[in-house]
């Protein structure tokens, strides 16, 4: 069991990770939301413990942005504000639990193992477009029985397009995703990626699903699945 502690004040933080240790959980520690985004889209967390004040980003949106990524692991929010207001606040952005601080350890433990016995049920879901599947939980990807060896990199953009099927995703979205920043320079990098990416997962593959959109940069469709154009569609009901 892998648990993320999102707290910046690094005594408080230091001492949750200790107390959660002697329970035999592994656990990672995050000090700003920032670094939690991070870690969250690459690890899978079966739980995470995330602090509403933060330098940056505050844990509400910090929540909120985690469950916009799909990733869904229990969320128990920290909250120094007993307000009635702030615990909706936190539920609301997807937290599962709260906590007043100052806390007891015990009460942690307890709403930690309640949660976990939940969330087992929970399971992460698999992406797949056509015949290729992308599992988030063990990194494997798969065209038809073939898995697919890709590079980290490859692997970060193939899940961004995926979880957009559909969608163009410019050379600007994938760079700030991959890469956490965009700059011109890094488009000769996206492209030799896409290249690579697309020589495994299309090759000489009948259905070609990773499209360039000219000008405007790539994106992954299932071919089958197109919504016939409207000339189309009213030739073949008449
Ligand atoms: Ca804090």
């Amino acid at each position: 069991m892998i648990i993320l502690v999102v707290e910046d004040e690094k005594k408080i933080a230091s001492f949750i990770k200790r107390a959660l240790e002697m329970e035999k959980y592994t656990v990672e520690l995050a000090y700003t939301g920032e670094e939690a985004l991070e870690k969250a889209e690459i690890n899978d967390y079966d739980l995470i413990i995330l602090d509403v004040m933060l330098p940056g980003s505050d844990g509400f949106t910090v929540c909120e942005k985690l469950r916009k990524m799909k990733i869904n692991s229990p969320l128990i929010m920290l909250t120094a504000k007993t307000q009635v207001s702030e615990r909706i606040k936190g539920l609301d952005s997807g937290a599962d639990d709260y906590l007043t601080k100052p806390f007891s350890i015990d009460e942690l433990l307890a709403r930690i193992r309640s949660l976990l016995r939940r969330g087992k049920k929970a399971v992460t879901p698999k992406l797949k477009i056509s015949d290729l599947t992308l599992d988030p939980k063990s990194h494997e990807v798969n065209r038809g029985k073939n898995e697919l060896r890709l590079t980290a990199k490859e692997y970060k953009i193939l899940d961004f397009l995926m979880r957009r099927e559909g969608e163009v995703c410019t050379r600007s979205m994938i760079g700030e995703h991959v890469w956490g920043y965009n700059f011109n320079s890094l488009s000769n990098v996206i492209d030799a990626h896409i290249s690579n990416l697309r020589r495994k997962v299309d090759g000489k593959n009948k259905i070609q699903l990773i499209e360039t959109v000219r000008g405007g940069g790539y994106k992954i469709r299932n071919p089958k699945f197109q919504i016939p154009n409207s000339k189309k569609y009213v030739k073949s009901r008449h």
